[in-house]
């Protein structure tokens, strides 16, 4: 279904209410006490719930008196709170997940009464799928929902069963539950309070020490078959996969909100730093190691979250490929960012004080979870690799045709060596298909890495060159993404090549003899080739980050 979300002018104006509340309810001062004492700030979670706010009614439909936001208003709105606080940015994960089985699955009289209270309580919800021999595995969930029957009659269910690693777990006042039922894995909605809900001990965490992260039991509860998602057994699976194109995405806006972050911070400090008499930012090992490549990855993580929006908005249904590549390379690049961050800040980054080391700690998790990167890499090379054989490789070749014709149009942005890339992953995935590769996993995960990596750059060019979503707002100067997505077209092909090398002869799918065709079909010589002109583009990246940090009030 298409959705349009707010119009510019709300979406700001939430985007700065968040940004106020954040300065004066959310200082750093306040962050790191949180973090220090290991405490979810109630309070704060429910101001945000609250009339003046309403953040939570960005995932209600306006005919439900929500705002009915889109994909890309999400997004938005979860870069903006990962930026502040991804502990903070957890719990409004959380109330989201938990709300859209709701929102997917019910039946229509269900989604009025459930989304309307949610909706006007500002009830904080959780999500618990989890369970202890059930984490990546959903389908091997051992929490049961027995039928009650009463002289023949279905009256409702009787949920046993526990939870583990559940946000919000120990505060929440409504939770969507998986559990199975005789016809297989369902949703159901327990309230706050059911007798034989017991939500257990917060977990003591590495990092996002400001979320609550509960386990929780479920010992006989009951709940009236009202509260069975869509009134039908067996479809919790499907509710649960069909939304994670977009809670994927979300999460994946995390992981870029958190880097950003963290970047910011390292990109003030080489300003103000002088070491050897010159700040660090003029340092051109410096740059081109701890900053200019993170800020590159930043720009093309979000160029492709919001092709991602742009295509969940035109109703392009699940994009579950899609969401995964979104969330494996912004969450990946994010903690890289964040590693980068505080090695850039020397020893000061090693302290509590400059806050970098707890955005390190705190986007961990994005790794982690909604589906570990992994799982990720699985699903991407899974689906490819499906598309592929359907369409005897049309997929990339189709991909790699159009950023030929980009690149005749616009010879700026890279879009050849892109194609280049892309390119080299087509012939990697048919020479695993030739030589039967697939059946190793540690083919699979790999293969989805190279794609991941391909398909970033080859949107990235497509975004540089304006061909993008009409609302792409870039971080820099149009002419600075040009520069961005030539380094990004770059390192992806050498990357891609070197990958396909590693992969395809480390298998022993290829003899002594075949080394050399083999580096031809990847076009390894251009690729090498393409790496002219590295240096300069480096140093112009560089110069533009200090500029626009530069221009970026205090
Ligand atoms: C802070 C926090 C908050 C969370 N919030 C929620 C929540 O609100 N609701 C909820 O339901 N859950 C939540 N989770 C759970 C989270 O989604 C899971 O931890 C995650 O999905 C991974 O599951 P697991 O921990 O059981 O790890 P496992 O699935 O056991 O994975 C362990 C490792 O093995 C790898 N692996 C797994 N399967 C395979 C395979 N088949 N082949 C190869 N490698 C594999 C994984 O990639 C990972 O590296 C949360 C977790 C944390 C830590």
């Amino acid at each position: 279904m298409k959705n349009a979300g707010l119009d510019k002018d709300s979406l700001q104006m939430l985007l700065d209410t968040l940004g106020s509340f954040g300065k004066q309810k959310l200082p750093a001062s306040v962050r790191l006490a949180l973090d220090d004492k290991d405490e979810f700030p109630l309070g704060l979670i429910q101001e945000l719930l609250g009339p003046e706010i309403g953040l939570h009614l960005l995932f209600i439909p306006e005919e439900l008196g929500g705002l009915g936001g889109s994909a890309y208003d999400v997004y938005r709105v979860s870069e903006e709170m990962a930026r502040l606080d991804l502990g903070v940015a957890t719990a409004f994960l959380a109330i989201f997940l938990g709300t859209d089985p709701i929102v997917v699955g019910s039946t229509e009289e269900q989604r009025k009464h459930w989304l309307r209270r949610i909706g006007d309580e500002g009830l904080i919800v959780a999500y618990a799928v989890t369970e202890p021999l059930a984490g990546s595995e959903l389908s091997a969930i051992r929490t049961k929902a027995e039928r009650v029957l009463e002289d023949g009659e279905l009256k409702g269910y009787k949920i046993n069963g526990t939870k583990q690693f559940i946000s919000n777990g120990g505060f929440a006042q409504l939770y969507s539950v998986l559990a199975a039922t005789p016809d297989g894995p369902s949703f159901f909605l327990v309230e706050k309070g059911t007798e034989g809900l017991i939500p257990g001990k917060h977990e003591s965490k590495h990092g996002i020490r400001s979320s609550n992260t509960s386990p929780v039991v479920f010992e006989d509860v009951f709940v009236p078959k009202e509260n069975l998602l869509g009134g039908v057994e067996g479809k919790g699976l499907i509710h649960a996969q069909s939304v994670f194109g977009f809670t994927r995405l979300m999460v994946a806006a995390f992981g870029l909100g958190g880097g950003v972050a963290a970047m910011l911070k390292a990109i003030r400090y080489a300003r103000e730093r002088v070491q050897a008499g010159s700040p660090l930012s003029e340092k051109q090992g410096y740059m081109s190691k701890l900053i200019v490549p993170h800020v590159v990855k930043l720009e093309a993580a979000r160029a492709y979250i919001e092709e991602v929006a742009r295509r969940l908005d035109a109703g392009e249904p699940e994009l579950q490929t899609e969401g995964a590549i979104a969330k494996l390379f912004a969450t990946e690049e994010g903690n890289a960012a964040a590693d980068a961050s505080v090695q850039a800040l020397g020893g000061y980054g090693y302290t509590k004080e400059y806050e970098v080391e707890k955005i390190r700690r705190d986007v961990r998790i994005t790794t982690i979870y909604e589906g570990t990167s992994e799982i990720m890499q699985w699903t991407v090379s899974r689906d490819r690799w499906r598309l592929h054989l359907q369409e005897r490789g049309g997929f990339y070749r189709r991909m790699a045709e159009s950023l030929d014709d980009l690149h005749r149009q616009d010879g700026q942005v890279g879009a050849d060596v892109a194609a280049l890339a892309v390119r080299a992953v087509l012939e990697t995935t048919e020479r695993c298909r030739v030589g039967r590769l697939t059946r190793n996993q540690h083919v699979l995960f790999q293969l989805g890495e190279l794609m991941t990596r391909a398909e970033i750059a080859a949107n990235f060019a497509q975004y540089a060159a304006g061909r993008g979503s009409a609302k792409y707002e870039p971080f820099f100067a149009p002419k600075t993404i040009k520069v961005m997505s030539r380094l990004s077209a770059r390192e992806a092909a050498l990357d891609v090549l070197a990958g396909a090398v590693r992969l395809v002869r480390g298998m022993d799918a290829i003899e002594d003899g075949g080394m050399a065709d083999f580096e031809r079909a990847l076009q390894a010589s251009a690729i090498h080739a393409a790496a002219k002109g590295l240096m300069a583009d480096l140093d112009t990246a560089a110069k533009a980050v200090v500029e626009q940090d530069a221009a970026r009030p205090q």
